[in-house]
């Protein structure tokens, strides 16, 4: 266990996904096949669906 436990691991795990997100879409979320943003997120499957292509 690392100091601060598990609480610790969460934190810098939920950093390490916001990192990503703003390298992979730093103007907002945008569909990859289309270029549209125009996206909705699909929380039960925890990922992100176009609604111009469904994607
Ligand atoms: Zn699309």
């Amino acid at each position: 266990m690392p100091p601060g436990g598990i609480n610790q691991h969460f934190k810098t795990e939920a950093q390490r996904v916001r990192r990503l997100k703003s390298v992979r879409w730093p103007k907002g979320v945008r569909c990859e096949a289309c270029g549209s943003s125009d996206i909705g997120k699909i929380k039960t499957r925890k990922y992100y669906q176009c609604r111009e292509c469904r994607r």
